[in-house]
């Protein structure tokens, strides 16, 4: 569903040009999934966000290709990539404050994308809405729906999020590190329920995590990054039985 070729993003700091992504390239198939790991640092999010067209102000994407069904995401206009982001990729981030607005309730939030995308009136988009709620597992969905972002747990913020990346039935789902901010009790929740929705809705999905586990148990492939590059890329099974890279074998090692 989405070729990436030889990505390259720097940054232009006081202290030059920094290559957070040095010559990066995978492709994801369709309704699969594919996990990114790698240390702190070694441009998990940065080609993430590339692929989104996020990057903060000194970023740049300085080459490579990036191929989303069929068309080349780079020579997209700022409209046009704004359409995709909101109704055919979606992405979830690492602190869930970032993509919720903290102005609107949870409920005009969903509704949204599905006034926008499905051109339903409010008050169908809005009971459509507690529907998407009820199956991220929010608890006591109906109050939720007119809750304001800071109203929530950390854990039902994460949810919330989930809900509204999920309401434009995209084709492809960016997880970025979408649990690390939560207890361990409720991250395995997090995790499953995306795998599952995932499962369900046939959508493709990239899966950044820094937890081998997680990978070994929803994902298809996965690319192990360090410092820029991707330093091994292969199936699961096969990376489990024979690693490449010594930081790879250094990660297998420290699984329980
Ligand atoms: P983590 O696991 O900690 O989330 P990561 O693999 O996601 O790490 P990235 O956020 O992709 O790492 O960062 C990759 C590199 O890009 C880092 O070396 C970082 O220093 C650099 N970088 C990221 N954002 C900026 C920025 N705004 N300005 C300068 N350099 C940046
Ligand atoms: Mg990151």
């Amino acid at each position: 569903i989405i070729d990436v070729n030889e990505l390259q993003t720097s940054f232009f700091t006081s202290k030059g040009e920094v290559k957070a992504v040095d010559g990066v390239s995978f492709d994801v198939p369709s309704g699969k999934t594919l996990g990114i790991v790698g240390e702190s640092g070694s441009g998990k999010s940065i080609t993430s966000l590339s692929i989104m067209r996020l990057l903060e102000d000194p970023g740049k994407i300085k080459g490579g290709k990036i191929t989303f069904q069929g068309e080349d995401l780079l020579s997209k206009s700022e409209s046009e990539m704004r359409r995709i982001r909101g109704n055919r990729i979606s992405m979830i981030f690492q602190e869930p404050m970032t993509s919720l607005n903290p102005v609107f309730t949870i409920g005009d939030q969903i509704a949204e994308s599905y006034m926008i995308h499905e051109g339903l009136s409010k008050k169908e988009a809005l009971k459509k809405s507690l529907g998407m709620l009820e199956l991220v597992g929010i608890p006591s969905p109906k109050d939720r729906l007119k809750a304001y972002p800071h109203e929530l747990s950390g854990g039902m913020r994460q949810r919330a999020m989930i809900a509204i990346a999920l309401a434009c039935n995209p084709e492809l789902l960016i997880a970025d590190e979408p649990t690390t901010a939560l207890d361990v009790t409720i991250q395995a929740q997090i995790l499953r329920l995306i795998n599952n929705l995932q499962e369900e809705l046939g959508m493709s999905m990239m899966l950044i995590t820094h937890d081998l586990g997680v990978v070994a148990e929803t994902c298809d492939y996965v690319a192990v990054m360090y410092a820029g590059k991707i330093v091994e890329y292969a199936d699961v099974e096969t990376l489990f039985k024979s690693p490449k890279h010594p930081y790879t074998v250094g990660l297998l090692k420290s699984l329980p």
